[in-house]
């Protein structure tokens, strides 16, 4: 019989797959990593294993004991799955912006969700940072993962993203894009590679125009889960051999084609990953093999980025042309 004793054994060895339509005449081989496959639906769940099995390791987490993160998004799911299974309680700090399906997901999980302004200073002890530092010092056994400093983070994707894409690649893999948030991504599977190939792989951030990692000031965007204003404990900036800013219109359009022309349906920071990945495959021959990491799924962003009202709300045309009904009719 072939099962997994738990849903956490089922974290990692995401498949690759090779983009076929959406390559618009670019030689290389551009293999994608599909991180919404696993349990939680996103590449987090690496991480969230990996902190949690350091910090019962170190003593920082006991029997009965508490997590307690400002998180909203895919980390949350992580840990909250983790942490059910491991008999965790797990309380979340996410502001009044993020919508009520996010939090609903934490809560399924058995997790409990705490709401803060978001019209207050991050410095404020009403902010999402504030409340969740008062409640790790008062919660009695509290735990509190920092995914921005901790280097689990990174550790995670050096031990199992790394090797996975070189074992699934024979060791052909010659470029690795991925997206910058924390930066553990592309700082753990980025060293590994660089490593196990004698520096031959060439590692590629993608970034959101505006924020940090290339060169702006933190300039809002619309892309979730990547960009920063400030830099992560958790990426070592020494890793990536270049850094591809792309706009915001350009990864949510790549992200509808992915849905539409490959059947990949993702989240806005995994098309931006692959427009950067496209613009650095521009130059390159039929045998270089690059691999997109694309960190979650497409699910949680119906309501945005696959809605054209939204879409055009903010001035971005609608779906690629020629799938409106208009369209097929005209
Ligand atoms: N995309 C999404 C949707 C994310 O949630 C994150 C994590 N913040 C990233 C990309 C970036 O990954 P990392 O934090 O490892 O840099």
């Amino acid at each position: 019989m072939k099962y997994a004793e738990t849903i956490i054994d089922l974290v990692g060895n995401t498949p690759l797959v090779r983009l076929n339509r959406v390559k618009d005449g670019v030689a290389a081989t551009v293999l994608v990593k599909l991180e919404y496959l696993n349990p939680g639906g996103s590449a987090k769940d690496r991480i969230a294993t990996r902190i949690i099995d350091a910090a019962e390791h170190d003593g920082l987490l006991k029997p009965g004991g508490t997590i307690v993160e400002p998180t909203s998004g895919n980390t949350g799911v992580g840990l909250a799955l983790v942490a059910q299974q491991r008999g965790y309680r797990c309380v979340f700090v996410c502001p009044d912006k993020v919508g009520e399906d996010k939090r609903n997901v934490l809560m399924a999980y058995g997790a409990e969700v705490v709401v803060t302004p978001t019209a207050v200073a991050p410095d404020s002890p009403e902010s999402y940072y504030g409340v969740s530092d008062r409640l790790a010092r008062e919660i009695p056994g509290a735990f509190k993962p920092n995914q921005y400093a901790n280097p689990n983070g990174p550790l995670s994707h050096y031990e199992t993203t790394g090797p996975e894409i070189w074992r699934d690649t024979d060791g052909k893999v010659t470029h690795f894009v991925a997206g910058v948030g924390t930066g553990g991504t592309i700082t753990g599977t980025g060293r590994y590679l660089r490593e196990v190939s004698n520096d031959r792989v060439r590692i590629i951030g993608a970034d959101p125009e505006g924020s940090v990692f290339s060169g702006g000031t933190g300039r809002p965007y619309l892309v979730e889960g990547v960009g920063e204003d400030f830099w992560p404990e958790a990426y070592d900036p020494a890793i990536p051999h270049e850094i591809i800013a792309v706009s915001d219109a350009d990864s949510f359009a790549m992200t509808r084609r992915l849905a539409l022309e490959e059947g990949i349906l993702v989240g806005g920071s995994s098309g931006m990953a692959v427009v950067a990945a496209l613009r650095a495959a521009a130059s390159l021959g039929p045998d270089d093999i690059v691999v997109v990491l694309l960190p979650d799924g497409g699910r949680g962003y119906l309501g945005k980025i696959f809605n054209d009202k939204w879409l055009r709300s903010y001035g971005f045309s609608n779906a690629p042309a020629g799938h409106t009904v208009a369209d097929l009719l005209a």
